[in-house]
């Protein structure tokens, strides 16, 4: 199945990334939304058919979030063909090779000047796993999301606000997270910066 027209990532980002899936042997599927995950790789037996697996890509309108993560699926396929899958996901070997396939997307300007250095502050950070991690990265994609939600981060210290249909007040800020209470319990609640919210105010 061509795939090109369906991805949205710019050329040459695409042919690369394509050329590399083919290179590699490996499928990619592309289409439906998932709220848990971006992407995964998933390996199959070469013997059977050749391939060395497939690259699940769930959609969204961020092509650079996209090609990010097109670029992280890529690396656990090339470190299952190298290595045989008997090295740890996101270990020593999987970062190598992320880290060149990364080097090699920014040196030929694969993403957005102001996305450089969020980059390279992600391959030197020590904290180097699955996406959704490095908040600082995070927020530099978001700013290239077409419909940017509202979250935990950007609403002041005694807001209100609805998530997934109950309603906090954001209390105080913790080491990663913020602490939220819930209205209508009390309880105390460590919620995620990047967690999507409803303003109270939007509700009436
Ligand atoms: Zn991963």
């Amino acid at each position: 199945m061509n795939l090109k027209p369906q991805l949205p990532i710019s050329e040459p980002a695409l042919s690369w990334f394509l050329q590399c899936c083919k290179n590699a042997r490996i499928e990619l599927a592309y289409g439906s939304k998932s709220k848990r995950s971006l992407g995964f790789f998933q390996s199959v037996s070469k013997s059977q058919t050749g391939l060395t697996g497939k690259i699940h890509l769930y959609s969204q309108s961020n092509p650079h979030r996209l090609l990010f993560t097109a670029i992280h699926e890529l690396s656990h396929a090339i470190v299952w063909l190298d290595f045989d899958g008997v090295v740890a996901p996101h270990g020593s070997e999987w970062k190598a090779v992320f880290t060149e396939l990364l080097e090699f997307a920014l040196h030929y300007k694969f993403f957005p000047e102001a996305l450089e250095t969020p980059i390279r502050t992600h391959i030197q950070s020590t904290v180097f796993a699955c996406s959704g991690t490095d908040l600082q990265l995070e927020l530099a994609f978001r700013t290239y999301d077409s419909h940017q939600k509202p979250i935990v981060l950007d609403v002041p210290m005694g807001s209100v606000f609805q998530m997934q249909g109950r309603q906090f007040v954001k209390v105080r800020k913790l080491n990663k997270r913020f602490e939220c209470k819930e209205l209508q319990t009390n309880r105390l609640f460590r919620v995620h910066p990047l967690a999507e919210i409803q303003p109270i105010s939007d509700l009436f």
